[in-house]
């Protein structure tokens, strides 16, 4: 008598494939990053951001802007995440395109909508901004749901700020040059 088999692991319906070796891609232990396991693959160690490989495999779908933000596994969606088109979420990863956007354009980082000329940035002991500005009512969602933002590991702080009072590679943000998807700015607090 044989038993009929489950399969030992179900298939994820959006696993993006590597664009070199066409195999799929997995998880880093960041959860933030794609990388391909076949050794034989000449993208074996290869930097694969989530929103880079999401886009190129047609996966990717644009943020929804505004509030109420949507909801996934019972946490609001910031507008720089990167969201596949069968819904799923990477919490830990960032949307370059949208991270360019929303600092080249003072764009809040989790709604997507225009900001006032004050706004607020998470800012690290160290001085270092957390990736983009929020409204303020934005910044209490985020503190509320995003450990990534005021939690243990990076001992950040809200503030208010212009962005004559943020410097990116070291110039003003006015004067800075543009951020760029692949090569997002890292602002700092001036
Ligand atoms: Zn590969
Ligand atoms: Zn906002």
């Amino acid at each position: 008598m044989s038993k009929q088999q489950e399969p030992a692991v179900s298939v994820v319906p959006s696993v993006p494939l590597c664009a070199e070796c066409a195999g799929p891609l997995s998880f880093d232990v960041s959860g933030s990053r794609f990388v391909c396991g076949n050794g034989q693959c000449a993208a074996l160690g290869m930097d694969l951001p989530v929103w880079r490989v999401l886009k190129r495999a047609g996966l990717a779908v644009s943020a929804v802007v505004g509030l109420p933000r949507p909801v996934y596994r019972g946490m609001p969606v910031p507008w720089i995440a990167p969201v596949a088109s069968d819904g799923r979420v990477w919490f830990r990863a960032l949307d370059g395109e949208r991270l360019a956007r929303a600092q080249n354009e003072w764009l809040c980082q989790l709604c997507g909508e225009a900001l006032p000329r004050r706004a607020w940035v998470f800012v690290t002991p160290g001085g270092l901004v957390l990736q983009a500005a929020l409204h303020e009512g934005c910044k209490d969602i985020a503190s509320g749901f995003c450990p990534h933002l005021s939690g243990p590991v990076t001992r950040a702080v809200p503030r208010p700020v212009t962005r004559e009072e943020i410097s990116a590679d070291g110039r003003p943000l006015p004067v800075a040059g543009r951020s760029d998807p692949d090569f997002p700015q890292q602002w700092r607090i001036l």
